[in-house]
């Protein structure tokens, strides 16, 4: 059982694990009236009702600005699927209360977590880049506008643009487009050749792309193909298993299966 406490974000302290990025999330509770650690718990509630063990965030962020620790730090944050989301990140959560909404005290208590998170490491001569979730996995988290919120350059680093103020943002559209940021150009692991590797949803580089090209050509539609395994692909490579008798037939492509 984990202990969530609240934190200053001048409190962090670089867990021993490889961190090389953050990345930023976003989280809906329906109950106006948990904050803090109790928010923490609750988000912990779900994770483990889902099955998994416990919140997969390191911090999560309250509408009224609070910190609270979630899953150590010590441990894999387990918030991104796929080899671009396992290992060296740090996780942060925001509360967005009733789904798509935020407040200025939330994005700003992110804002300057975040920066402490790059200075500690910057102490230590590691370089940060700072993610949304989405940019790795098809899903429309974080909802808030992290870049211009953060003052991030196209390199995914704090740059020399000022921060914009977050209650000006707070009038924003939530942001629905996924992955209209530049295609990953630093940081990104090599990719493996084709047929290497096992391929489950999140993944993503050219091996998916040839997964996709081979259903939709065989006739289990992957609803485009992107190189991304999102759940079009996930319930493509289902259909193909249970056709092909492939048991279990849960998703995941093994090394050459298809
Ligand atoms: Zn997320």
């Amino acid at each position: 059982m984990w202990n969530f406490s609240l934190i200053k974000p001048a409190d962090f302290r670089v867990p021993a694990r490889k961190v090389t990025r953050v990345f930023l999330h976003c989280t809906d509770s329906d109950n106006a009236d948990l904050v803090g650690v109790g928010l923490a718990a609750e988000v912990n509630r779900w994770h483990l009702a889902n099955g998994w063990a416990g919140i997969g965030y390191n911090f999560i962020v309250d509408k009224i600005g609070q910190i609270s620790t979630a899953r150590p730090l010590e441990i894999q944050p387990a918030a991104q699927l796929g080899p671009d989301g396992l290992g060296n990140v740090a996780t942060i959560a925001i509360s967005t209360h009733l789904s798509k909404e935020w407040t200025a005290a939330e994005l700003e208590a992110t804002r300057e977590l975040v920066r402490a998170i790059v200075e500690a490491y910057a102490a230590i001569g590691v370089e940060i880049t700072i993610w949304g979730h989405t940019e790795i996995d098809p899903r429309p988290c974080p909802v808030y506008p992290w870049r211009q919120l953060m003052g991030l350059d196209a390199s995914r680093r704090f740059g020399s643009a000022p921060f914009v103020d977050p209650g000006e943002l707070a009038n924003e559209p939530p942001i629905v487009a996924t992955r209209a940021w530049p295609k990953l150009t630093i940081a990104d692991p090599a990719q493996p050749p084709i047929g290497a590797r096992p391929l489950f949803e999140g993944c993503h580089g050219d091996d998916v792309t040839k997964l996709q090209a081979t259903l939709t050509g065989a006739g289990f539609d992957t609803q485009g193909i992107d190189g991304w395994f999102g759940r079009n692909t996930f319930n493509a490579v289902g259909a193909w298993q249970r056709a092909h008798s492939v048991t279990p037939a849960n998703g995941i492509v093994a090394p050459g299966e298809i």
